[in-house]
Order: C-alpha cells, then structure tokens, then sequence
C-alpha cells in the first residue's frame, strides 16, 4: 500500500466503483461514497478487501452540505489525510424538452451536479492545499461529452450541468496550480452502467451504439483508466486539462 488516500464521490456502483477497484490496485486506501445502496457499497469494499485492499463505505448525499462536511469529517478521522479527490457522484433526469421542465428538476440537478460539486471540491482543496498547511494532491471531476453535445431533447439540464464542472475544472485548477494540486476532468461518452436505467431508458447503450464513431459504449473500467492517470505522478504537468473518454464521439 502507498498509503495514500482516495475519496470517491458515487464510488459504489458503475464508473465510481470501476475508479475505486482500479485505486485500490494502484495502492490507495479507498474511501467509497454513495447515496442509498448500502448493499452496493458494502459488496464492492469487501470485494476490494478480499483483493488485499483496504476500503470503507461512506453514505452521503452530495446534494447536501451537511452531508458533505460529515462525509470530508469522517475521512479526516480514519485516515488523517486526503491525497485523491474524485468528483463522480452524477445523476441524470427522464428525457425531457426544456419546455418541460420544473424548477424543481432544475434545482435538483444542478444541486447535485454542480452544487454538490463545487462544495466536495472545497472540502478537497481546504484539506490538500499547502495554502492551508495540507501537502498537495489530485482532482479529477467527472464531466461527459453531453457538455460538448447539448443533450437535445433528452436532458439539456444535465448536459449544462457538466458544462459547469468543465468550466470549474479550468477555473480551480488555475487557482490553486501553485498550491500542490491538479485538478482535471474527464469527459466520458456513453458508458455502460446503470445510470441510463436509472433516467428511464435501460435500453439507450443498446440503442445509440451503432450511431458512436467504435459502434460500441465505452466501459467503467476504460472511464477508470484515464481517472488513475490524471491522478497519478505520470500527469505530473497535466491540469486543467478535460480529457475525453468517448470513443471519437
Ligand atoms: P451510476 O451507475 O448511476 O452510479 C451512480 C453512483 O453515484 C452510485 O454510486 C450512486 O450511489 C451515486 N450517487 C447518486 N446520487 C448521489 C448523490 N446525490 N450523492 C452521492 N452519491 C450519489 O452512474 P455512472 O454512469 O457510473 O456515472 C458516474 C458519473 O459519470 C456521473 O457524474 C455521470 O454524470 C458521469 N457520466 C456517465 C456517463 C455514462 O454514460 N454512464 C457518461 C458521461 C458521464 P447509490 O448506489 O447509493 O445510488
């Protein structure tokens, strides 16, 4: 073990867990945060454990600060240290037209995606920033290419939503580039989880795939890969940088 720490947000399931596997493999001691499925989260650290792997589940809802702070509080106690931060937790919403969509959608995803963001990237940086006596480290945020492509008539809302995490992924990692930390973004196209059930349509890999550049959706593991290096000493002058993982889409 490198001893090191990562803390993923949504780190129980599909491209989360895929990080928090691979992370466990590269040496780090895994931090896995999700919302509700306890059993998901439990199964992958006694996985990640019987792999010779240290790991803990964390439940928290990065739609609240209280649970935020509670969740950054408990990784201070059990491991003294931050040294890798990934902004994964995501959510989409049912397909939708603009025309059609409440405030209450839009307060939603935005408090998730973007709020929910913002405020584990702050928790991050107060935590690795020499600035505040820390000793460095990594941010990865996970955006999507729906930042580049809009989501017409699917979920424009989400797709702005990362836009947000791409601009805030330039932004911070010029503010704090003298402080220790790297803080990139990784762009995946359409991946292969439950998060496409999960917005109403189980079948949109099945779908879409013959449409995508390699005829096929990419992988959590493939999204994962691209996650360990910009973390990794190998991407040592790599930040700001949003790199995509989507098969030429
Ligand atoms: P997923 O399979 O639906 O898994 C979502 C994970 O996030 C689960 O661990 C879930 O925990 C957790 N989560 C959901 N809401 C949360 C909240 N409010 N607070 C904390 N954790 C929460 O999703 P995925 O496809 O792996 O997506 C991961 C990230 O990749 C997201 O940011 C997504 O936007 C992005 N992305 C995905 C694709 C794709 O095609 N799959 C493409 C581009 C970008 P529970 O198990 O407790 O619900």
């Amino acid at each position: 073990m490198s001893g090191k720490v990562l803390l993923v947000t949504g780190g129980s399931r599909g491209i989360g867990a895929a990080i928090c596997r691979l992370g466990s493999k590269a040496g780090y001691r895994v931090a896995v945060n999700y919302a509700s499925n306890k059993a998901a989260a439990e199964a992958l650290v006694a996985e990640i454990e019987a792999g010779g792997g240290e790991a803990f589940a964390l439940k928290a809802d990065v739609g609240s600060e209280a649970d935020i702070m509670a969740m950054f509080g408990a990784v201070d106690r059990a491991c003294g240290g931050l040294d890798a931060f990934v902004n994964n937790a995501g959510i989409v919403d049912v397909k939708a037209r603009i025309d059609e969509m409440s405030a209450e959608r839009l307060e939603r995803m935005m408090r998730i995606n973007v709020v929910g963001s913002f405020l584990c990237a702050r928790e991050a940086v107060k935590r690795m920033s020499t600035r505040h006596g820390g000793k460095g480290g990594a941010i990865v945020n996970i955006s999507s290419a729906a930042a580049r492509l809009g989501s017409p008539g699917e979920y424009v809302d989400y797709a702005a939503s990362k836009g947000a995490i791409d601009t805030m992924t330039v932004g911070l990692a010029r503010e704090v580039a003298l402080e220790g930390i790297r803080v990139n973004a990784v762009s995946p196209g359409i991946t292969d989880t439950e998060i496409h059930a999960s917005g109403g349509q189980p079948d949109r890999v099945a779908r879409m795939q013959d449409m995508l550049p390699m005829k096929r959706a990419g992988t959590a593991d493939e999204v994962a890969s691209a996650v360990l290096y910009l973390l990794s000493d190998a991407a040592s002058y790599i930040t700001g940088a949003i790199l995509n993982v989507s098969g030429g889409r």
